[in-house]
């Protein structure tokens, strides 16, 4: 590849799509001296805004922000008119582009790509086109765009009308008149959105089908943003850096601001703010957690509503036009000029098809389910089959005749949204698990071709041939797609994100919502990495380094990521006195974790003293006993009271619709082993005895405990069964301190950065044991005799030093006999599971503990409802 390819027929590239992607790819791979060819089924280049030509269409991301950047000249030579510019205004741009790099003679057009064939032998594609012509090509690139492919209504009796048939995503060259005419606009999205002011304008009588109402917000357009273009002129490289690493491809400042918390007048005030200023970077970040906390989402959308309220003059249309059915943003906000005062006009009509429904088209008009319409012209904003649809619709076969459209039949699947396995070389750009149009897209395409072109650079400077993802990297990537989405409110909603509005289409979230600067970061580590997780072969041979680039939970990430900032000693530094007032301290910020019945606080008189425990009764009916389950909190032996895990044990009661109590041990260096242990035992013996009266079932108790309190957990089942009671049902080790050598290789692999460090759990276990006691079983559990203990359910999460101790004595249970459950914590740390409201991606991991404490006693299962 030292040469571009020079045979007829024969191009080094072929690029589909000459888009805003499509056409900073041919000019990057020039750049790079390879042979290429261009291919679309428009007439001319623009992609997008070739198509989308429906009055009204405009950008709704600030022009300042989209738009190329890779060339501080061509960023000179062109100045943007508006705030958000019309369509004709940026297909004028990306003309200006095409002619400006010499784009054009590359590309043919009004030509699609019917399929693309890979060549094992070759280590080639064959592309095919409509015109019947076969193009080589060492490296397909697929720039078809994310909202390419218009999604044909599902409506009976469409083929049916007689009068004008318009598609917003196919809009006539020449433009429409609607002067006099009956419209109707079926639709409501970001396209219906644009399109219905204008129509009215025009039309006589307007009806506009709405079935999901959108939340939108008012453009505000006018110049381009003062601000933007004051800190583009002082510093446009910095201010394009910040679009680089900034969440949505936008230079904003991130908020701290939690709806749930803010003051009336805060939230207010940061609302009206994002109003005033019509950009959807604003109105999507007006709280942190407006994303992830129902509660927050709430606060934003009922201010939208009101908005709306306010402005639509009859109340029922109103109401209609108020979107109650999915979280703001879940759902592609739009932004608007006048939409909703349009529906104040006397020939506007909005018919909400949740109350009736459409039967039918006719042949001069519209059924529904209450009223026959007559039209003139019907307009169809019906949308797109997003990311996927134009990928599929061309027919890629990947190496052993796999296609990409039944490899993909249960969902997309990629590596970075970049590449997919099976089909070597073959790149897609802003593919599904990428960015794409969750950000500023000019900002994620230019980020997408750069990776390409680097990635063919590299491979050229290091003598391979081709490139392709591993299963395993790609698996990995998949979960981390969609890890990032279930800690959102994303996937509650029916949208295309979604891929809902597509019959038939899988729902799997889409996009990557990890963020440009996330995602970014990502990408660039692969590379850092030698290509992590990449094939790749040439004619010397192949280098695979193979492996998952993000494998921790996402929310997992952002806590860590937030304690670094806080620049806290090292704890194993501290006094033990220094320590705990640093536990206290962070614990008063947390959430409250959830609501229970019933909390009091009491004591357990023992043979050392007093125990201080807590006592959480569930809420939900039944009335009367529960099964009971004593808990011991973590903190090394060290550290930790009744108040450090507290959140936890609402948690756990409200899971398992037990009657926890957590028991307040002694702690070392005051009192060292085997003090806490014996502690552990005392207290399950007096919980036991005194079921009843804590309102337990009597023999139906169980022992629960994190970190060392699973340790004392632990050791309690020992000897309760050496004692001869009493009986326990079940026990549940959350990250089990089991074994004191300290030589596992999650010892090696998590000793460091995840909060729990070596250093520290060696400073736990000086305070707590001496050297000649740490074989004791009492102290290390795994080293006892495990034969007749409880069912046992045991968490190891993969970040935690601890987590091959937790393995080893489930495997040694199992080995003695006994049931167990080994309960992943996949992606999360030796604290992170017990972070309850802060952890989104904990809960499941909790779920499952709440389950197999209620499986641990017999029917009537406990559970609350
Ligand atoms: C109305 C509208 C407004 C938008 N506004 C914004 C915005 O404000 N900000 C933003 O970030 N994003 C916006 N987007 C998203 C927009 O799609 C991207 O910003 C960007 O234009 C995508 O560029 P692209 O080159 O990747 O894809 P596209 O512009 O979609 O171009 C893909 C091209 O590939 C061609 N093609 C597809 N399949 C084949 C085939 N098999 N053979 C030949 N040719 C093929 C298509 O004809 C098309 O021309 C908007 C989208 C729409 C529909």
């Amino acid at each position: 590849m030292n040469k571009p390819t020079s045979i007829p027929g024969q191009f080094d590239a072929v690029v589909v799509g000459a888009g805003f992607s499509g056409l900073y790819m041919l000019y990057r791979l020039r750049q790079l001296g390879l042979s290429v060819k261009g291919f679309d089924s428009a007439g001319d280049v623009g992609g997008t805004w070739y198509w989308n030509r429906y009055p009204g269409a405009r950008c709704d991301i600030a022009t300042p922000d989209y738009t190329y950047s890779f060339d501080p000249e061509l960023e000179k030579e062109w100045t943007w008119s508006e705030k958000y510019a019309t369509q004709p205004e940026i297909l004028d741009y990306l003309r200006f582009v095409a002619d400006r790099y010499g784009l054009r003679p590359d590309i043919e057009f009004s030509t699609t790509v019917t399929s693309a064939r890979w060549d094992e032998q070759e280590k080639r594609w064959t592309i095919t086109t409509g015109r019947g012509e076969e193009i080589r090509c060492r490296y397909y690139i697929m720039a078809t765009g994310c909202l390419s492919m218009p999604k044909s209504p599902d409506i009976e009796g469409v083929g049916r009308f007689g009068g004008q048939v318009y598609f917003t995503s196919r809009w006539p060259h020449e433009g429409v008149d609607f002067t006099g005419q009956r419209v109707a606009v079926i639709g409501t999205g970001s396209s219906g959105i644009q399109v219905i002011p204008l129509i009215a304008r025009q039309a006589s009588q307007l009806t506009v089908f709405q079935r999901t109402p959108n939340f939108s917000i008012p453009a505000h357009n006018g110049p381009a943003p003062a601000d933007r273009l004051k800190q583009l002129d002082e510093d446009r490289d910095g201010y394009r850096h910040a679009a680089r690493w900034s969440r949505i491809g936008v230079p904003n400042e991130p908020t701290d601001v939690l709806g749930v918390t803010a003051s009336e007048a805060v939230r207010r005030e940061r609302f009206e703010a994002a109003w005033r200023q019509g950009e959807l970077v604003g109105i999507v970040s007006v709280f942190a957690d407006q994303l992830l906390n129902p509660a927050s989402n709430d606060i934003v959308a009922e201010m939208i509503r009101e908005k709306v309220r306010s402005i639509v003059k009859d109340s029922e249309t109103a109401e209609a036009l108020c979107p109650k059915d999915h979280y703001f943003g879940t759902k592609r906000p739009c932004l608007d000029t006048g939409y909703f005062d349009t529906y104040n006009l006397p020939h506007v009509r909005l018919v909400d098809l949740r109350k009736q429904p459409i039967v039918s088209i006719t042949e001069d008009g519209i059924e529904t389910a209450d009223e026959s319409f007559g039209f003139d012209a019907i307009v169809y904003a019906t949308g797109f089959d997003a990311m996927t649809g134009a990928l599929v619709a061309a027919d890629v076969t990947g190496r052993d005749g796999l296609s990409l459209k039944e490899k993909w039949a249960a969902g997309p699947s990629t590596y970075l949204g970049l590449m997919t396995a099976g089909f070597p070389n073959f790149f897609m750009l802003t593919g599904p698990g990428s960015p794409s149009v969750l950000s500023n897209m000019a900002v994620s395409i230019e980020q997408h071709v750069d990776w390409v072109a680097g990635c063919l650079k590299d491979m050229r400077e290091e003598g391979f041939e081709t490139i392709e993802p591993t299963e395993l990297a790609e698996s990995g990537w998949n979960q981390h797609v969609q890890d990032c989405a279930a800690i959102t409110l994303m996937p509650t909603a029916n949208s295309w994100y979604m891929g809902a509005n597509v019959p038939g289409k899988p729902r799997v979230f889409l996009p990557y919502i990890g963020g440009v600067d996330g995602y970014r970061q990502a990408c660039d580590d692969v590379v850092g990495q030698g290509y992590l997780g990449f094939r790749l072969t040439g004619p010397d041979g192949a280098r695979c380094r193979d492996g998952v680039i993000r494998s921790m939970q996402p929310d997992v990430a952002m806590v860590l990521e937030l304690i670094a900032t806080l620049g806290l000693p090292p704890m194993e530094t501290l006094s033990a006195a220094d320590a705990r007032a640093l536990m206290a301290a962070t614990a008063e910020t947390r959430p409250p974790g959830p609501e229970v019945g019933e909390v009091t606080d009491g004591v357990i008189p023992v043979p050392a003293g007093e125990l201080p425990y807590r006592l959480y009764r569930p809420a939900a009916p039944p009335e009367g006993p529960r099964p009971l389950v004593v808990y011991f909190h973590g903190g090394g032996w060290v550290l930790g009271n009744l108040d450090s895990d507290d959140p936890l044990c609402r948690d756990l009661c409200a899971r398992s619709g037990s009657v926890v109590v957590s028991v307040n041990y002694r702690h070392a260096p005051e009192a060292r082993f085997p003090a806490a242990a014996l502690d552990a035992f005392a207290a399950v013996q007096w919980v036991d005895a005194n079921a009843i009266e804590l309102g337990g079932i009597p023999g139906q108790l169980a022992v629960a405990g994190w970190s060392a309190g699973a340790n004392i957990a632990a050791v309690a089942c020992q000897l309760a069964r050496d004692a001869g009671g009493p009986h326990i049902s079940g026990q549940v080790l959350i990250c089990p301190v089991v074994d004191s050598d300290m030589t596992r290789l999650s010892y090696d692999e998590n000793g460091d950065g995840y909060i729990l460090t070596t250093p520290l759990m060696r400073w736990f276990w000086d305070h707590y044991a001496d050297p000649a006691d740490r074989g004791d079983p009492r102290a290390a559990p795994l080293r006892g005799d495990l034969r007749g203990l409880p069912a046992t359910c045991i968490v190891a999460a993969d970040f935690d030093p601890l987590r091959d101790e937790g393995v080893a004595y489930a495997r040694a249970l199992e080995g003695a006999g006994v049931p167990v459950r080994l309960a992943r914590a996949r992606g999360h740390t030796h604290t992170s599971v017990t972070m309850v409201g802060v952890v989104i991606s904990g809960a499941p991991v909790r779920a499952e503990i709440g389950q197999a404490l209620s499986d641990f006693f017999p029917a009537p299962n406990h559970k609350s409802s």
